[in-house]
Parts: structure tokens; sequence; C-alpha cells
């Protein structure tokens, strides 16, 4: 737990597996007391919104949302999955649908596909597909309800789920007064106030292979989608656990992305849809979001491209 003292605070360090992914929490606090109820609050929070949203569960509130789909009804949801959902609304439209959070058919079947090495067949990839697209989930923000339009939709917020876990639990930590505080959910790490007498949380990103950038910051969040065990191997070919909306397809040239900005949930949604945009694209659509640096990491043939523009 306390590590270190400086002045009358103390740094804990907490950990705890969540949402298939360890939560790392880090806290400046003036007790034991304080920096575990912190720590309660915090994995409590993360809990509560993974039996919303989690879609490993039959009778979580998205499978229950996505169950209705195509039966005409507007369906009232959670506060919590509201926000989410509307987030994710708005970054698909800014990246033109590169980030798609009803992409759940599809996602499901690559997911089979790599658990079985089996590349999935045209014919399941295309009907996978047509139960997809972010134009079919409509929101209505005042009566907090949502249509999916098409019978068969499965809503997946892998993508951004993670970020907006860490965003909250750290809003349950600013709560107790705790004013520095660093949650690492699964990669995606929100940021408050620098450590007391230091001028800034140091983080280092990589972009998997040589280089490595070490980062002083706070008061921010960042993200990196990258491979991770769940990638398919297919004929030589390795294909990302994050999926192509165009396609259907894991992306072929992934290689790292890590995107930072104000916000943990945009930018987890970032990480994912630059992933998918690519380089080029990336350039111009990362104007749409103010405060926001990126570094994307691709495989073009045998040589790896990169774009850099987070500031040392
Ligand atoms: P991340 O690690 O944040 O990039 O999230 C990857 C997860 O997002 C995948 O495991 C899927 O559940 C989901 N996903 C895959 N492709 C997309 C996409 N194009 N848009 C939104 N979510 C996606
Ligand atoms: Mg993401």
């Amino acid at each position: 737990m306390s590590d270190s003292v400086f002045g009358q605070e103390k740094r804990y360090s907490f950990e705890k597996g969540l949402m298939g992914s360890p939560f790392k929490l880090v806290v400046y606090a003036a007790n034991d007391s304080i920096a575990e109820l912190a720590a309660a609050k915090a994995f409590g929070r993360v809990e509560e919104l993974n039996e919303i949203m989690s879609d490993y569960r039959d009778g979580s509130e998205i499978n229950r949302l996505s169950a209705q789909s195509g039966s005409g009804k507007w369906v009232p949801v959670s506060k919590d999955l509201f926000e989410i959902l509307d987030i994710s609304l708005s970054v698909s439209k800014k990246t033109k649908g590169a980030f798609d959070v009803t992409l759940g058919p599809v996602v499901q079947m690559w997911r089979h596909a790599t658990r079985k090495g089996i590349f999935p067949a045209q014919e399941e990839i295309a009907a996978a597909m047509q139960k997809t697209g972010y134009s079919k989930m409509k929101l209505n923000r005042k009566a907090s309800s949502v249509l999916l339009t098409q019978k068969g939709m499965r809503l997946d917020i892998g993508g951004l789920g993670k970020g907006f876990a860490a965003e909250e639990a750290i809003k349950e930590v600013k709560k107790l007064g705790i004013t520095s505080a660093m949650m690492d959910a699964g990669g995606k790490i929100v940021l408050t106030n620098p450590p007391p007498g230091t001028d800034g949380w140091n983080i280092n990103i990589s972009n998997g292979s040589d280089s490595l950038k070490a980062l002083k910051l706070s008061n921010i969040s960042l993200a990196t989608s990258g491979p991770t065990y769940r990638y398919m191997e297919y004929n030589g070919v390795r294909y990302s656990h994050i999926v192509d909306p165009v396609t259907g397809i894991g992306l072929l040239f992934h290689v790292r992305t890590t995107a930072i900005c104000p916000n943990g949930t945009i930018s987890d949604a970032l990480a994912t849809a630059f992933s998918v945009a690519g380089i080029e694209k990336t350039k111009k659509m990362v104007r749409k979001f103010p405060g926001t640096t990126v570094w994307l990491v691709e495989r073009k043939g045998d040589r790896v491209a990169e774009w850099n523009t987070i500031k040392q």
C-alpha cells in the first residue's frame, strides 16, 4: 500500500482485475482510511458500470437493450448507459464511422473466429455487417431512451468502456477531497493534479518496439490501443481485435495508437477510431477534437510508418 511519504500525504497504490484487465489506482492521501475508502469507491463504481455494460453477461442492461432491437420500442436506459452511447454516437459522427458502437455482431463473429482459428466465411461477415451501423441507433436525451431500429443489433462498448470507467472512478476519488490521483484501466489512463511536490505524473508510452517516450502529464487522459493476446492469425497474416467497420474484418496494418485528450472516454474511443482511420485520415479527423494529440504507428509492408504529435 503506502510506499512513500511527501509532506503530510502518502502515496497509495491499489490494483484489481476488472473488465478483463488489471485496473490500477494511485492516490495521495492523508491517511490509510481515506486511501482505502477511495479505492473501495473507485473500484465499486467500475463494478457497477460493468454490471450495466458487460456484453459477457446476458442480463446486463446493454444486452437487454440489444435484445429489444427491431421491436420498434424506445427503451428507457440508465443515465450511465445513455451517456456512454451518446459519446459513442458523437465520436462515430466525427470519425465518419471509424468508431462504431453497433459493431457487436461483427465483434462477436470475429471473437468466435479468433477462438476457433477459422476465418469467417464471406456470407457470415455480410450477415453480421448487415446488423450494424451507428445510424440505426437513435437517442432521445429528454426521455433517456434508445431505439435500435433493426432486429439482431448488438451494442459493444469495448472500444471506450474502460476509459469511461476510469473517468467515473476518478470522480469518486475527487468527491473524497483527493486531488492527486491516477486511474489506469488496462492502458486507458485518467490523471488529476500531479503528485505533491512534482510537476507531473511519470507516464511511459511506447510505439511497440524500440522507441519510448517518457512524459510528465497531469489533468489529462490518455489511451493506447494495440495488439494484445486478442488477435487472429490466419495464413500467416495477423488481424487485430479492432474491426474495420467498412470490411467487417480485423485491422491488418495496425500496430499501436495512443491518444491524449482532456476526457478519458473520448481518448479511449479515439485510440480505437484512429487505429481504424490510419495516419492520413487521422490527420484530418483529429482537428475535430480540440486539445488532442496522437501517436500512430502502422505497418506498411516491411516498414513501419509513424505520425506523432505528442509533445514531450
Ligand atoms: P480498444 O482496446 O479500446 O481499442 O477496444 C477494442 C475493442 O473495441 C474490441 O475488442 C471491440 O470490443 C471493440 N471494437 C472493435 N472495433 C471497433 C470499432 N471500429 N469501433 C468501436 N469499437 C470497436
Ligand atoms: Mg478504445
